[in-house]
């Protein structure tokens, strides 16, 4: 079945259930709700995008306390008066100022690496608490109360049935828009974020943008979450958006599955039933007054992370037999004609990539030492050398993955060294890496559409309404058509991380070329491959360069190098040793001293 039946029939049973439960029960439904639109913001942020945060439900709160401040105020300032206290306002102004701050936080420490995200939204979370706590205006501890309901067209959402379509409604469309968003051009970026960061620059993607995105989508769900929590409730006080719940929400997040949405759904629909049966239990089987719920849960947090590291949701999935697993419509690729290319081929011969004097120190030890290298137009040039030699170093000073220590590298006559790697990307530079650098749970034709990154231009909000839908087919059409060209034609719908590493290395080869490039850098094409691979490889590499390309690679198979490079390279202990055409560097003295430790 697809799954978008799956979500019909889903949406279907949510919205007749009030239909069937007690009153209680849709009060229950009506948290589940406000909780799994924070925890899909999660899955965005945490599951999807590898940020851990603790900050939702401060912004939670100030959706809520926006929307009960304007509503509730009786003399509102003037720059807020002529909302007349309208809770559409009020929902407006929280998008506002979550937005605002997660701009801010994210702005902070989106760009620190490590612990700096986590801790920038705990003490944001503190900090916000005790700012709703002990703020006037907003009621103090005892918070504010009467807040008036949300109504459309004179329909009034004035009791918990009613809210209860307004919530899952919103929790719908947002699973819409986040699928969306997840399987477009952006999307595929933002999937990159976990684990794909560096790979993700190179084909000229803003990872720090990415982020963004998705810290600020996760903060618009908090917001509208907050808001819808104001309006159901009619009274906010600061106790829900305290740290704790912070935490909660990322319990939720994990509990369910991180990584889905339908584990955001099935998290907070677990999470917040049970703890509301153990509140109600425990107290009877251990009397008193106590958090023991807080206490069980731990435990229940603990043994579940032991037992279903990736979450509820996907130890179901796996135990769903095959022919009744969602399956994900594969996006319909319509031929078309080839995209058109970029602009970025120049005139065979002519001097492409200019890299003078590179040294890289790394501390001590210098990998490259005043390195000189020159690439023409349709030209391939080989970059040989024992292990340890800095080859891979001098690929990554070339393609701004990494700064020289030293010297300047120049690409079609502009200085690219100290640019980052995604503006090189621009100007038509496209690698491989040595260590191969996909992203295994994706398809291979997902993943090869990274690589065209640049060449879209749909912004991440037609993403989400599929207004994007030309341009994503010319992409994933692309992505196909480069596929088939390298030979994994067959593999489109395939995990990329089940393809033998071999052919994960054409799969890279086959994502840089999806962004049209000048010249192409390739770091040990050749390695894991059947001689009958070689062959088709190196036949690829011979026609590209006829088209004009110009090709860097290093390569240990020297049956592959002499037969495939005009020019050759050798490296060994950072410093070139020799350069010269394939016959020369066979002869080349040093060269055979360097490859046979001196027994030559
Ligand atoms: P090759 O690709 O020719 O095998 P590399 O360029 O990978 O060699 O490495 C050259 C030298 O630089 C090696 O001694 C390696 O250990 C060192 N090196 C490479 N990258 C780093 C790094 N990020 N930090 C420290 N040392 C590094
Ligand atoms: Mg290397």
């Amino acid at each position: 079945m697809k799954s978008k039946t799956y979500f019909f029939i889903f949406a279907l049973i949510v919205f007749i259930s009030p239909f069937f439960l007690p009153t209680y029960q849709v009060t229950l439904l009506n948290y589940i709700g406000l909780n799994a639109l924070v925890v899909l913001g999660l899955v965005l942020v945490t599951g999807v995008g590898g940020m851990t945060t603790f900050g939702q439900a401060a912004l939670v709160g100030i959706g809520g306390y926006a929307t009960a401040y304007l509503t509730v105020t009786e003399q509102l300032p003037s720059f807020l008066a002529w909302t007349g206290g309208n809770p559409w306002f009020g929902l407006l102004l929280g998008i506002v100022i979550t937005v605002a701050s997660a701009i801010l936080v994210g702005g902070l420490t989106l760009k620190l690496s490590g612990h700096y995200l986590p801790l920038g939204t705990i003490a944001w979370g503190i900090s916000l608490y005790y700012f709703f706590s002990t703020i006037e205006t907003l009621g103090g501890h005892s918070g504010i109360s009467n807040i008036p309901s949300i109504s459309i067209a004179g329909f009034a959402f004035d009791n918990g049935n009613k809210m209860f379509y307004l919530i899952w409604l919103i929790v719908f469309i947002a699973i819409i828009l986040t699928k969306n968003l997840l399987n477009s051009r952006e999307g595929r970026a933002i999937r990159a974020l976990k684990g794909g960061q560096v790979m993700a620059e190179s084909m000229g993607v803003n990872t720090f943008r990415a982020k963004m995105i998705i810290f600020v989508i996760a903060a618009i769900f908090a917001s509208i979450s907050g808001w819808l929590y104001a309006h159901t409730q009619t009274f906010i006080n600061p106790t829900p958006f305290g740290l704790q719940m912070g935490i909660d929400y990322l319990f939720m997040a994990l509990l369910g599955g991180v990584g889905s949405i339908w584990g955001a759904i099935l998290g907070a629909g677990i999470f917040t039933m049970v703890r509301q049966w153990l509140q109600d239990a425990l107290p009877i089987i251990f009397g008193g007054q106590g958090h023991y719920e807080t206490i069980v849960f731990g435990l229940i947090i603990v043994v579940l992370m032991q037992k279903a590291p990736s979450g509820i949701w996907s130890f179901i999935t796996k135990l769903i037999p095959n022919k009744y697993k969602p399956v994900d419509l594969y996006p319909s690729i319509h031929p078309i004609p080839q995209m058109d290319k970029v602009e970025n081929q120049i005139n065979k011969g002519e001097l492409i990539l200019d890299a003078k004097n590179i040294t890289k120190k790394f501390g001590g030890l210098v990998a490259n030492n005043e390195m000189n290298l020159k690439i023409h137009a349709g030209e391939v040039l080989a970059l040989i050398g024992p292990n340890g030699a800095g080859k891979s170093t001098m690929f990554n000073q070339i393609s701004g993955v990494d700064v020289p220590t030293s010297g300047e590298v120049l690409f079609k006559g502009k200085k690219i060294n100290g640019i980052p790697s995604r503006e090189i990307a621009k100007l038509g530079l496209s690698r491989t890496f040595q260590h191969v650098k996909i992203l295994p749970e994706m398809t291979v034709l997902e993943n090869t559409a990274i690589g065209a990154h640049l060449r879209g231009e749909k912004s991440v909000i037609s993403s989400m309404l599929l207004l994007d839908r030309v341009e994503e087919n010319e992409l994933l059409n692309e992505a196909k058509y480069q596929l088939e060209r390298v030979g994994l034609g067959e593999y489109l719908y395939v995990e990329a991380g089940s393809l033998a590493l071999g052919q994960q290395r054409i799969l890279e080869i086959a994502r840089a070329l999806c962004a049209n490039p000048s010249l192409l850098l390739l770091d040990e094409p050749a390695a894991g491959l059947r001689f009958k691979e070689k062959q088709a490889l190196a036949e690829l590499l011979s026609k590209l360069r006829a088209e004009g390309m110009a090709i860097l690679l290093v390569e240990h198979d020297m049956d592959f190098v002499m037969n495939l490079a005009d020019r050759i390279v050798v490296m060994e202990f950072g410093q070139k040793i020799a350069e010269g055409l394939p016959e020369e560097i066979q002869k080349n003295e040093a060269v055979l001293e360097a490859y046979l430790g001196g027994a030559a």
